[in-house]
């Protein structure tokens, strides 16, 4: 070989060196970014972590807001609300009433008969709040409710009597009577600002009269409240409610002796429905981590409703797009295009359940959802893997804690051990507890419905937790809220609690 040659061989290595080199350092550093990415991750995983032990120091702590709530008003975040209903349905009620729905994403209307112990739906619409009459004043807000019930009712050719309206109104609010309330402050988004404050019954009563509709607010109930209200009538033995949903709350039953800052309360059955407004618990116990702090610096009630913006339906997808979008910065596992993953709530929960729910061996709705709804093309298959895996830490976080605000309850009411032990009651034969549930995120995600269950075993105990059953109220707190409505109307008939 010549000088030549041997110049152009010497230069030839050395540019593969070269090549080889760069190639190197770039999978190096691939591998550096991937192993940050997974960081990321198992650092998420940490911070969400419910083992049994800190699921029961969260039950221990609802309990314990319970007490100091019922106690005093403002002696706890838990505003445990009276609710002014002492009686539920028990199957005697009959007549046609009418119901209304609002409180979250969705406005519902029903037509609602009932008689000879059954409580059929006859009629129900379903319409989307527009977004801007959650930020403007309540006059628009009731106006649109008024003109769409009012098209609801006369669409059926009906006598002019006066109807009873159930009035499902899903926000704080403090109650003067079963039929009356003002509102205490906005949550799920909403901003209206000259509502709070107001008595919303009559509010949407003058809204009703506007638009020359003959029906009046019988009963203004939480969500809660009207699915406690179905599932009492269906079974005796349920003694509280949960919504989750677009948001979370739960209620239950309550012995009037039991609610201390209203001494002297009287009530014919001897209790009352409390409303717990359990989105805004709060503990330090709470697996509380940056993510969540950032989604709270977004909304529009910072420091409120913690313990919902951890479970809820308007909150988990966003979670998820927070974690993505910190990978995305600090990793670059989606490449290039990961700009949708900087907007705020692109990622909605529906999506969150879908990519958990994925069991294709290529996770292909993953791919799907990546590229349609975050813009993110070609990811690899271990990229969807860490997209499930962030989904599922949120979904059996979010669950888990959901169950433990049920044992919190189970717990007050002396339902959490063998009923057996607390009631006295001879042995075999376990006292049966029944828990009224409902709302999109728990109706449709069976995995979540998985995860919440468990969650209740490992902290109950098999035996225990088999005496207790979480039934779902098709509909609860509309249909809920007419069973009240005639409850609480002039055909009424005594309901027991
Ligand atoms: P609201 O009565 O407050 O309008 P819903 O009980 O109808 O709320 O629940 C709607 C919420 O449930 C939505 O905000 C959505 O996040 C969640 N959701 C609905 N369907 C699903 C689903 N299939 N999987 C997970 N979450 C869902
Ligand atoms: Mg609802």
């Amino acid at each position: 070989m010549g000088r030549v040659g041997l110049g152009v061989a010497a230069g030839c290595a050395a540019a593969t060196c070269a090549i080889a080199a760069v190639l190197v350092a770039r999978r190096a550093s691939a591998r550096a970014r991937w192993r940050r990415a997974v960081a990321l991750l198992r650092e998420f995983e940490e911070g969400c972590a419910t083992p049994p032990a800190r699921l029961r120091q969260v039950v221990d702590a609802m309990v314990v807001e319970m007490h100091a709530g019922l106690a005093s008003d403002g002696g706890s975040k838990l505003k445990m609300l009276l609710t002014f209903v002492d009686a539920l349905p028990n199957g005697n009620e009959d007549g046609i009433y009418y119901a209304i729905d609002l409180g979250g994403t969705n406005f519902r209307a029903l037509k609602v008969e009932v008689g000879a112990g059954s409580v059929v739906t006859s009629r129900k619409v379903e319409l989307p709040i527009p977004e801007e009459l959650t930020k403007g004043t309540i006059e628009e807000l009731f106006n649109f409710v008024a003109l769409a019930l009012k098209d609801f009712v006369e669409r059926e050719d009906e006598k002019d009597e006066q109807k009873a309206l159930g009035f499902t109104f899903s926000f704080p609010v403090r109650q003067t009577s079963v039929s009356s309330g003002s509102l205490i402050r906005w949550t799920k988004g909403f901003s209206i600002a000259n509502a709070v404050g107001k008595d919303v019954a009559q509010c949407l009563n003058e809204a009703l009269a506007g638009s020359g509709l003959n029906v009046r607010v019988t009963a203004l109930v939480n969500d809660t409240v009207g699915t406690l209200a179905l599932g009492h009538y269906h079974d005796e033995d349920t003694v509280a409610a949960v919504i989750i949903g677009a948001g979370t709350n739960a209620c239950y039953i309550e012995r009037t002796d039991a609610i201390i800052k209203c001494q002297g309360l009287l009530t014919n059955s001897g209790g009352m429905v409390v409303n717990m407004e359990w989105g805004n618990f709060w503990s330090s116990h709470l697996p509380r981590t940056p993510y969540d702090i950032s989604l709270d610096d977004e909304t529009q009630n910072r420091n409120d409703q913690g313990f919902e913006k951890m479970i809820s339906g308007i909150y988990l997808g966003e979670i998820a797009r927070l974690v993505l979008h910190r990978m995305a910065l600090e990793s670059d596992v989606f490449g290039d295009a990961a700009d949708n993953l900087s907007i705020p709530f692109t990622l909605s929960t529906p999506l969150l359940a879908a990519i958990r729910e994925d069991d294709s061996p290529d996770l292909s709705e993953v791919k799907r959802i990546l590229q349609e709804h975050l813009k993110i093309p070609d990811t690899p298959l271990k990229t969807r893997r860490l997209v499930v895996k962030v989904c599922d830490i949120i979904t059996r976080r979010a669950a888990r804690l959901a169950a433990a605000g049920i044992v919190g309850i189970l717990k007050k009411l002396g339902r959490d051990r063998s009923g057996v032990a607390s009631s006295g009651r001879m042995r075999g034969q376990p006292r049966r507890t029944v828990v009224a549930i409902e709302g999109g995120l728990y109706q449709g995600y069976p995995v979540f419905r998985e995860y919440l269950d468990k969650a209740l075993v490992e902290i109950m105990g098999e035996e225990v937790a088999r005496t207790v059953e979480l039934t779902v109220m098709e509909d609860g707190s509309g249909v809920g809220a007419a069973l009240l409505a005639a409850v609480h109307s002039s055909n009424r008939q005594q309901g027991s609690i």
